[in-house]
């Protein structure tokens, strides 16, 4: 072949790259993401770009004709890699951290080259029964029965949204699947709960179910930001008294903003009480109940109809990756099977993932959580999780034996919410000032990077641990920079 090697910079007029063109490039991909990992902590996790800056260098036209690789990957280098912020980066503690581990990385790089669409079982075989079998898995690490079936989706947000179509499905009566919503006057408007912290993803799922916004009653939270049973109860017990027909209770464990857990096992009473479906967003708290010692955070969990945990936010899974548990597969069929004539699914015992949900063409998820799984065991993700739960310990000890600072939340998991106060005599104007100070210079740092919240109405600072690579050294380090910008804030007279 090395005699008909077409001259450097030149693409084939027809047909792919050239697989020995491929090969040579794809080792020199695999050595720029391990140099990446590698120098990750020379770069500023944020970059230091303003709005505009990157696409002023990118041209406004795609190319007419074909460019040589080398061109493509030095202005990935140059204009891509230093910025985007860098979510691998061991100093990013904002939100919940997402971290893709090395062996999922590998994972997600062969899944890109068998590009196999797992849409039912004779397109997809293998990876059909892998994402079965990784299912299974990741529902006996979290310590849920076996009556638990479920599918990968892309985001909780449209894990949950399944959840909700399937959920509006089992409403006695209601038929929606066939006549719709709209214009129907012999049903009282839908109305679901969640607590007054629940991810806007819930209410965006009621956007598109047909629900509204109107539709989402919001539950009162304790002093600990969970969802308050008897609110609850008092709640759907008005909205039944006026005419309006509650179908669904959603919980949280582990809350976007202080991970609050609401409590599962009182939620599950209710609902069985009141004929509703019970599903549970644990995106990020989910993770947890890897570590056995935590389970008892979720008791209760097990009656939910349905879950949502999140391998891309707390178990090193590249994005993106989330897990939809529910325990009526037979409810997700009815919601949204569809066999049309150009698609002869196989019958027998096989699952054909695209009749559980809205998608027909599903990404290849199983094969990198199934490679990650292996490689690090269970033991090694368990003791990782526990790890990150036992600095945010560390953390929280440092923040509550220091009189210049308040915690906000209790800390369950890997997540501590606290702000600066000084000696206690300012207004909350000035506290919050001088707490939005300290991000900014923290932020400004470069080596860290927090992302704020707000809990019971005042602003509030946010740590979260998540990234197998932090260790001691970055929660020491982010106190310091925090202490350090405490000052300068303060002495600096802003
Ligand atoms: C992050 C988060 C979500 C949304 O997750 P996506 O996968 O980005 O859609 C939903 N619920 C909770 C509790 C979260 O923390």
């Amino acid at each position: 072949m090395s005699d008909q090697r077409r001259p450097a910079g030149r693409q084939p007029d027809l047909g792919d790259m050239d697989v020995g063109d491929f090969r040579d490039a794809a080792h020199g991909v695999a050595d720029r993401v391990a140099d990446y990992l590698d120098g990750l902590e020379r770069l500023p996790v944020v970059p230091r770009v303003r709005p505009g800056d990157v696409r002023a260098q990118l041209p406004a036209q795609a190319p007419a004709r074909g460019e040589p690789l080398e061109r493509i990957l030095d202005d990935y280098a140059r204009l891509i890699e230093p910025n985007v912020t860098h979510w691998q980066h061991p100093g990013f503690m904002a939100y919940f951290s997402s971290t893709a581990s090395g062996p999922a990385i590998l994972g997600e790089w062969l899944a890109a080259g068998l590009n196999s669409n797992v849409m039912f079982w004779s397109n997809a075989p293998a990876s059909t029964e892998l994402e079965q079998t990784v299912i299974d898995w990741l529902r006996r690490m979290y310590g849920l029965p076996a009556e638990f079936d479920g599918m990968l989706c892309d985001t909780a947000s449209v894990s949950s949204l399944l959840a909700l179509v399937a959920a509006r499905h089992a409403v006695p009566g209601l038929d929606s699947r066939r006549r719709g919503l709209a214009g129907r006057d012999d049903v009282g408007p839908l109305v679901l709960y969640v607590s007054a912290e629940a991810h806007m993803s819930i209410d965006k799922a009621a956007i598109v179910i047909g629900v509204g916004t109107d539709g989402v009653r919001r539950v009162p939270v304790d002093e600990d930001f969970r969802m308050r049973p008897d609110a609850l109860r008092r709640a759907i017990a008005e909205d039944r008294a006026a005419g309006r027909q509650p179908f669904c209770v959603v919980g949280t464990l582990g809350t976007t903003s202080s991970t609050s857990i609401d409590p599962a096992g009182a939620l599950a009473d209710i609902c069985q009480a009141e004929g509703l479906w019970l599903h549970l967003d644990a995106a990020y708290g989910g993770n947890a109940a890897i570590v056995p010692e935590y389970r008892g955070l979720f008791a209760g969990w097990e009656r939910a109809q349905s879950i949502v945990v999140n391998p891309h936010k707390w178990m090193f899974t590249p994005f993106d990756a989330s897990l939809l548990l529910f325990r009526d597969a037979e409810a997700f069929r009815a919601a949204f099977s569809i066999v049309p004539d150009y698609i002869s699914t196989p019958s027998g015992d096989v699952r054909n993932y695209n009749e559980y949900g809205i998608q027909l063409g599903r990404r290849f998820r199983a094969l990198k959580l199934w490679m990650q799984i292996r490689w690090f065991g269970v033991e090694g993700l368990a003791s990782r999780i526990h790890e990150h739960c036992r600095m945010a310990q560390e953390l929280t000890a440092w923040v509550d034996a220091d009189s210049e600072w308040e915690r906000m939340a209790p800390v369950p998991l890997s997540t501590v919410c606290f702000r600066w106060i000084g000696r206690g005599e300012l207004s909350d104007d000035v506290v919050e000032a001088v707490n939005r100070g300290i991000l900014e210079a923290v932020n400004a740092t470069g080596r860290y990077y927090l992302s704020p919240t707000r809990l019971a109405g005042r602003y509030t600072l946010r740590v979260t641990i998540g990234n197998p690579r932090q260790t001691m050294t970055h929660v020491r380090g982010v106190w310091e920079a925090l202490r350090e910008a405490a000052a300068d804030v303060v002495h600096g007279g802003s």
